[in-house]
């Protein structure tokens, strides 16, 4: 038993339910589970198992080890990858049955290059860059590594699987750009199958398109942020609007408890002074853990990030420093030196949520999750 005194608890229950209630929202297709970057910081090989168990049927991991490391484990499902650059281990992923994605062109001479080396049919997603203007083939491109794809397709090096794209605007779904880029994304899957590819699957949409669009769901959608039970929309609706329930709970343990006057300064720099004589706690989780400095709270009028604390909600107080931070207890609290303090939970109860961190530090929950430092133990439940 770990006697870190900050941990996050990952709920896999919660992942196989969001994945369930991701499928039921996409019917007609089938669903990656998208668990690059650990599994959002939620841990890469319980959430994968987590994911299949609830009924994805394919895993997407941005870079080679992280495929590489679901094939280790054993897990036998379709896997996706797809931020290469040169020097990425084509051949080993080849030899793990890893679907690659081609980006750019050096990508498929590497994918040929590694199907010649090893012998093996190389399944092959092209994807094109319809707008977001990352990473992709442009429109013009797509003729030319098409047509060297059919080629190496004809001598058995490779099999074109997929045509997929990734929005720029899905959280924004009445944005004008999502209807183009879904005109785009049409008119490249009939270039493809108009010159005689038999696609297995078509993808573009990750978790916003996935809960709000359904014209853009083709055969695979690629959910990541809603399989961790977080809204990819939270100005349209929160998690339970979508069925989907928060899986990670991140908290610590009281470290200190202690009575100061009013007029105290806080932390670094003495951001926070407190307004009265009341109760400082300190919790032992700073921005090394992933507790982001820009939710420090500077003024009592002006709080930090949300904690709860015997039922009560504070926030910080004063700054976030690297292993640690103050909340204001208050008054009269009767709070003590071990009592569990929830940084961010499920929100089902009031409690404070990824959402309401992320708008503390001015990002996405996105940042809150995948941030959570690798020394806080995930503890699975
Ligand atoms: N597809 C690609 C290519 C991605 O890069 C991502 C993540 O950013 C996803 C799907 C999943 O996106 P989301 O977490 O918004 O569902």
């Amino acid at each position: 038993m770990s006697r870190y005194p900050a941990r996050a608890v990952v709920d896999l229950g919660a992942i196989r339910s969001n994945v369930r209630a991701l499928a039921a929202h996409a019917p007609t297709a089938q669903v990656m589970a998208v668990v690059k970057a650990d599994g959002y910081g939620h841990g890469l090989l319980p959430v994968a198992r987590a994911a299949v168990d609830g009924g994805a049927t394919w895993l997407g991991a941005a870079q080679a080890d992280e495929a590489l490391a679901l094939r280790a484990d054993g897990l036998t499902c379709r896997v996706l990858t797809w931020l290469h650059a040169p020097g990425v281990p084509m051949e080993a992923l080849l030899h793990a049955d890893v679907d690659v994605a081609v980006a750019a062109p050096w990508a498929l001479d590497a994918v040929v290059a590694a199907a010649r080396a090893t012998g093996r049919t190389a399944r092959v997603h092209l994807k094109v860059d319809t707008g977001l203007g990352r990473n992709g083939l442009m429109p013009d491109q797509l003729p030319a590594v098409l047509d060297a794809a059919l080629r190496a397709q004809a001598e058995g090096a490779l099999q074109v699987t997929g045509v997929w794209s990734h929005f720029a605007f899905a959280d924004e779904p009445e944005h004008p750009t999502v209807r183009r880029q879904a005109e785009v994304f049409a008119d490249a899957v009939r270039l493809v199958e108009g010159a005689g590819a038999t696609l297995e699957v078509r993808h573009l949409a990750n978790s916003a398109a996935t809960l709000t669009n359904p014209s853009v769901h083709y055969d695979l959608v690629r959910p990541g942020l809603a399989i961790y039970g977080l809204s990819p929309v939270p100005q349209l609706g929160g998690p339970g609007a979508y069925g989907l329930t928060p899986a990670m709970t991140l908290e610590a343990d009281l470290a200190t408890v202690k009575r100061v006057p009013g007029g105290h300064g806080v932390s670094y720099a003495h951001a926070y002074t407190t307004p009265t004589d009341t109760v400082l706690g300190v919790v032992p989780i700073g921005y090394a853990d992933g507790v982001p400095r820009h939710a420090s709270g500077s003024l009592p009028q002006r709080p930090g990030g949300p904690v709860r604390v015997g039922g009560r909600r504070t926030a910080v107080a004063g700054r976030v420093c690297m292993d640690q931070f103050v909340v204001d207890l208050g008054p009269d609290a009767r709070d003590a030196a071990g009592d569990r303090v929830e940084l961010f939970g499920t929100g089902a109860d009031g409690g404070p949520t990824a959402e309401e961190w992320a708008q503390a530090a001015g990002t996405i929950s996105y940042e809150i999750v995948t941030r959570v430092g690798a020394r806080v133990p995930r503890v699975y439940v």
